[in-house]
């Protein structure tokens, strides 16, 4: 009886195949034409209106006021993008302003010295462990015992740029600017502004740049690897910008506007789980609790955040809390997560839901 039972069902399965596929098409051809959103594009943009119209009075948080442009910038702009890797776009608020980059900058110029040196140069001469320390921590140097500690924290990214090639700072510079521009798929620039006020007053960065040399883990001129690190940092984008490089690590490495491959397939996981280990500081533990998703913050308000395969979101309001995150960006994104099940670790991000 079981026997008959199973072999009329796998019966039944066979001719359930043939159906679907005399009127879907075979699978792999479907899937490539889908929208990785459809049919829930409609559900995305609902759920992001939510979020926004719920949190856009929001006081929470302080502008970061240690780099004297940042104090000045106005507290209330709030935009919220979503790129998918299908380039759709959902973008609310004040997503054509552009604010600096900040702390951002740093997964992609990990991504380019992965791109020139390997991944496993770069894990040798960076490394990729947390801190449980603030971003610019001295003491995190001394420490750790690689003292470069990850890519995403300032001595790390520092020791990041003194790694990527170019006989002058300014070639080194303009490589950098030019693949920043590759994985938006369009031509970013500086904030002058915001370079000459953070380089005025960035003798911080210089004191971790100078530590790392006592223990040879700076790979160029120091003070030449912190100008170039605050340049990297000072470009402007607004957030549809940053959703479009954030789509760019969800869409394995290819620009989901230009199509064009910036970055190596193979380099990816390597960027995505440095962002979910320390892409938002010390806060980055409770991010990977409530919202598992991989992201990086910036100091200037902007946070971007990754769903592999999908997209990426990205938010920029500029009140930090206390470990330099924005509040209202982490608010949406988290509440956008949730809503929609996006969590990676989440059981049915591995279908079993
Ligand atoms: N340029 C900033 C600094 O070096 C980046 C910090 C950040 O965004 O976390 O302090």
């Amino acid at each position: 009886m079981f026997r008959m039972k199973s072999r009329l069902s796998k019966w039944m399965f066979a001719v359930y195949l043939l159906i679907a596929s005399v009127c879907v098409g075979p699978i792999s051809a479907q899937s490539k034409n889908v929208s990785p959103v459809a049919p829930g594009a409609e559900r995305v943009k609902a759920v992001v209106t939510e979020a926004y119209e719920k949190f856009r009075g929001d006081t929470g948080g302080k502008n970061a006021d240690y780099i004297p442009y940042l104090a000045k910038v106005d507290s209330k702009l709030f935009g919220v993008a979503v790129v998918t890797t299908d380039n759709q776009v959902f973008a609310l608020g004040d997503v054509k302003y552009s604010f600096s980059i900040q702390s951002i900058a740093k997964v992609f110029s990990l991504a380019l010295a992965m791109e020139e040196s390997g991944p496993d140069k770069v894990f040798e001469k960076i490394g990729s462990e947390p801190t449980g320390r603030a971003f610019n921590s001295p003491v995190a140097v001394v420490d750790m015992p690689s003292h470069t500690a990850n890519p995403l924290v300032n001595a790390g990214a520092i020791a990041t740029v003194s790694l990527i090639s170019g006989s002058t700072a300014d070639e080194k510079w303009d490589k950098i600017l030019d693949f920043y521009s590759k994985v938006a798929g369009e031509k970013l620039t500086l904030i002058d502004e915001v370079y000459k006020s953070e380089a005025a007053t960035n003798t911080g960065n210089k004191a971790l740049s100078y530590l790392l040399a006592k223990y040879d883990r700076i790979y160029a001129d120091p003070f030449e690897s912190v100008d170039v690190y605050t340049k990297e940092c000072s470009v402007g984008v607004n957030a549809t910008q940053l959703a479009r490089m954030g789509a760019t690590l969800a869409n394995n490495g290819v620009n989901p506007a230009t199509g064009e491959r910036v970055i190596k397939e193979e380099d990816i996981p390597h960027i995505l789980s440095t962002m979910m280990m320390a892409g938002l500081y010390d806060g980055s533990g409770g991010w990977a609790w409530h919202v598992g998703l991989p992201a990086k913050s910036g100091v200037g308000g902007g946070i971007v955040a990754i769903v592999p395969g999908k997209g990426a979101i990205a938010v920029f309001a500029p009140p930090l809390d206390e470990a330099g995150n924005s509040v209202k960006a982490q608010k949406v994104i988290e509440y956008v997560a949730n809503k929609l099940d996006f969590n990676l670790y989440s059981p049915s991000s591995v279908g079993l839901k």
